[in-house]
């Protein structure tokens, strides 16, 4: 129960939020799409492990099903070369649902992203640990999900929010998380072909 208020709140965000205040480029992702569909396998090939965040990046908030637009990419990017996992900052009984419909693991708990721990517990657990830029790590968040995979030496993937839902937490990340992540994006001049939907 006292562990309660550090899955509300992502206090391990604030410290890296602080420092891309500073200086943006340590949340600059080395690939920028509108969506998942633009991982060609041209970029695929070049990686041993993909590593997805979940909400937002492949499903619509708290789903468990890989949003219809991205089907047809997600059988795809399964059939290549590449292993796959997936990183939520959720931890819910959606993670086991997802992970057992698409056979991949789901790492999630404390600490969150963008904390170092869990990015490198994966990194170990798929004997990467050594060479970190054979791993893609895709999220929607330059604040939790780039910043801290950047910071375990992965290569970084954002891709742009998919539409928001209106639950209380979500509505308190677009006053609060949301701004903060749009300034970064905006002085890191990151542009997505579609209108930012994300305030
Ligand atoms: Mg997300």
């Amino acid at each position: 129960m006292e562990l309660d208020i550090f899955e509300k709140v992502n206090i391990y965000a604030i410290p890296k939020t602080i420092q891309a205040l500073f200086d943006p480029n340590i949340a600059k992702p080395d690939f920028v799409w509108e969506n998942v569909n633009e991982l060609t396998a041209e970029i695929r090939d070049q990686f041993e492990l993909i590593v997805f965040d979940l909400d937002r990046t492949l499903v619509l908030d708290g789903s468990d099903e890989i949003s219809p637009d991205l089907k047809y990419i997600w059988e795809e990017i399964r059939s290549g070369s590449a292993r796959i996992a997936c990183f939520t900052n959720k931890s819910n009984s959606r993670n086991k649902r997802f992970g057992d419909k698409y056979d991949v693991p789901v790492y999630s708990g404390l600490p969150k992203k963008p904390h170092p721990a869990k990015f490198r517990e994966i990194l170990s657990d798929y004997y990467l640990a050594g060479t970190p830029q054979k791993t893609l790590f895709v999220d929607d968040s330059l604040l939790t999900g780039i910043v801290g995979a950047k910071g375990v030496g992965m290569q970084t993937a954002l891709v742009n929010y998919m539409s928001i839902s209106k639950t209380p937490e979500m509505i308190t990340k677009r006053l609060f998380g949301r701004p903060l992540e749009s300034l970064t994006r905006r002085r890191l001049g990151l542009h997505f072909s579609k209108k930012d939907n994300s305030i």
